[in-house]
């Protein structure tokens, strides 16, 4: 374990306070490593929350740039950042909130033996994409290699979060609930209108989620989607159970 030094006693003493965190977990977070596929309104307060809470080493996956119509809720990006890589644009925002973070930055769409690669070397994986098709890729990466997964999604005003923790074999996997070759409508940032908050409350939560993982802390939202209708501010949770029919998950791997 790393021993924290008197600026990191200070930096994360509002962490060590909490009885449930303390310096253990603070080392455990000093010690670990995130994956954040996608840097944009969910990997923005994701990245932001990971970084400053001192989450050893992030790694963040983007083939992007920043564009104008991104700045109305990526809040990692700002004016200045416009047309550069939305990972170089992340990085140097995080680099301001701490510099002791390190960054690894990714600018493509990650696939195939690159994502698995990835995604085994990490301690936990959020999907902050926008497209089905990276979701069920990265979801396949999690379930091969047996790494909590922290799921996140938001358009308009409705957004919805879950934690696939597939370290536990009676997990269900994001494919169970949504399969590949289901003809759900895909609803992409792109094209859709989004409430800017609402990327940053469901992002917000993925920081969380992703963080009590880490450290082992409290219950993590596994088994359960959470539903939110921004407009009548209601939550709402879905039980969730593994498919033993699931394509990705069921079958013998
Ligand atoms: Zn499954």
């Amino acid at each position: 374990m790393i021993d924290l030094n008197d600026d990191q006693l200070l930096r994360y003493s509002r962490h060590i306070l909490l009885p449930e965190i303390g310096i253990d977990g603070q080392q455990k977070l000093l010690s670990s490593h995130a994956l954040v596929v996608g840097v944009g309104g969910l990997g923005s307060p994701i990245s932001l929350y990971l970084a400053a809470s001192g989450v050893g080493r992030i790694t963040l996956c983007d083939h992007d740039t920043v564009d104008l119509t991104n700045l109305q809720r990526q809040i990692v990006h700002n004016t200045d950042s416009i047309g550069q890589p939305k990972v170089v644009s992340a990085r140097e925002a995080l680099a301001r909130i701490n510099p002791e973070v390190v960054v690894d930055i990714i600018q493509e769409r990650v696939e195939g033996v690159r994502l698995e690669a990835l995604v085994s070397s990490a301690d936990v994986v959020i999907d902050a994409t926008d497209n089905f098709a990276t979701r069920h890729a990265v979801n396949r990466a999690c379930v091969k290699f047996r790494k909590p997964l922290v799921s996140g999604a938001g358009v308009r005003f409705d957004g919805q979060v879950a934690v696939f923790d597939l370290r536990d074999e009676t997990s269900p996997c994001y494919s169970c609930l949504f399969p590949e070759e289901g003809d759900l409508e895909e609803m992409r940032c792109a094209v859709m209108g989004v409430f800017a908050p609402l990327v940053g409350i469901i992002g917000s939560v993925q920081a969380a989620e992703a963080l009590k993982l880490l450290m082992g802390v409290g219950q993590p939202l596994a088994g359960r989607l959470l539903l939110l209708d921004a407009l009548s501010m209601q939550w709402r949770p879905v039980k969730l159970s593994k498919d033993p029919a699931c394509k990705v998950c069921g079958v013998a791997l």
